[in-house]
């Protein structure tokens, strides 16, 4: 069946739970939902007809009732050090987004997206610069994710170690919290054990600071760790880099992620987009510390990965280096610098950004 032309529901839309009650209610065995759900996130298939072991009648429900989308690659790309992968990704209705394979030694990381475009506008960012387009469902961000699967399945590691995905990151196009009930029905999707089985410490869900979406978060304890991108440590120097940051100030923000760190006892990742002569001098690393001394809580450096649309710097290797001491010895706070992967095949952060077809 042409997906692109199909109004029937994605199969992958569905936690296993309610692909059971569907199954319930056609009085169809729940062994067949076990053996379908295998195929799908364990063997990855891409077809119905590979399904041989489901039962005529089995098979001819489902295929009546979903489609089962393999989004077209519109176009891939490969970083030169050979570790990162792009993929520009169509979807049913033409548009287009972006999803990334890293390699590291032993490992292998999808960041996939959670939108098609972006409404924050950070202005530092491709996918901001864009402006957005519509949410993704459920299935269309379970698909990235088993894209990147097939692609591990069927390539080796260069150096050949053992690779199963196992660490996700929903730092794509989009503001996850933005599209709240889709992301979480992917993430129950994609941990469930019997299938890709991500576990809960390797799902990393990034977020501008929409405020509501950290509280429901804490709420409902979901299972994803939690990055914040701060930017700025003043709401006038946020703001100014994240128009969100006017809708939710920084110190509602704040609030939230003190409660989010209390109800769960879990830390936060603070990201900070380190951008020469705006944002990382040792003042900004001090307003930082302050702002979330006592908190736990890791802070990332992300030097600034190049867009058309912006026309700042990354902070040099001293800087950041000073900002991480300053961290450390000042306030006790953890942190890393990003390493810069995938920047030749604009696949670093900020830079993801899908044309029109
Ligand atoms: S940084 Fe994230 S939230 Fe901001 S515009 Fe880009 S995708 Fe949206």
């Amino acid at each position: 069946m042409d997906f692109r032309a199909s109004s029937v529901r994605s199969i992958l839309d569905l936690p296993r739970r309610e692909l059971t009650e569907r199954f319930a209610e056609w009085d169809l065995s729940p062994v067949h939902v076990a053996r379908l759900w295998s195929y799908l996130y364990w063997e990855c298939v891409e077809s119905w007809g590979e399904m041989e072991e489901l039962p005529a009648k089995v098979l001819r429900r489902v295929e009546a009732e979903f489609h089962l989308p393999v989004p077209p690659v519109a176009r891939e790309a490969h970083s030169a050090d050979g570790f990162t992968r792009k993929f520009l990704l169509e979807q049913g209705d033409g548009r287009r987004i972006e999803a990334v394979l890293m390699r590291f030694t032993g490992r292998a990381t999808a960041c996939v997206s959670s939108q098609a475009g972006c409404a924050m506008g950070c202005t530092f960012c491709a996918t901001g610069q864009m402006g957005f387009q519509r949410h993704l469902g459920p299935g269309e961000i379970v698909a990235q994710a088993l894209h990147i699967q097939r692609i591990l399945r069927r390539e080796p590691a260069p150096r050949g170690e053992p690779v199963r995905l196992r660490n996700l990151v929903l730092m794509g196009m989009g503001e996850p919290l933005h599209n709240y009930d889709s992301v979480m029905t992917a993430v129950d999707i994609l941990r469930d054990q019997s299938g890709l089985a991500l576990g809960a410490a390797r799902i990393t869900l990034s977020t501008v600071g929409v405020v509501p979406g950290i509280l429901r978060l804490a709420e409902e304890a979901r299972p994803v760790h939690l990055a914040v991108s701060l930017h700025g440590a003043t709401q006038a120097d946020r703001a100014a880099l994240v128009p969100a940051a006017r809708k939710w100030p920084l110190d509602e923000l704040m609030d939230a992620c003190r409660v989010y760190t209390t109800k769960l006892s879990r830390k936060i990742f603070f990201e900070w987009t380190l951008i020469e002569g705006v944002n990382d001098s040792e003042d900004h690393a001090h307003a930082v510390g302050r702002l979330i001394r006592g908190m736990p809580a890791q802070v990332n450096l992300i030097p600034l990965n190049p867009t058309t649309g912006y026309d700042g710097a990354p902070s040099r290797r001293e800087a950041a280096r000073r900002f991480q001491d300053i961290l450390a010895e000042g306030y006790g706070l953890p942190s890393t610098v990003r390493q810069r992967r995938g920047i030749d095949i604009a696949a670093g952060c900020g830079q993801l950004a899908a044309p029109e077809a």
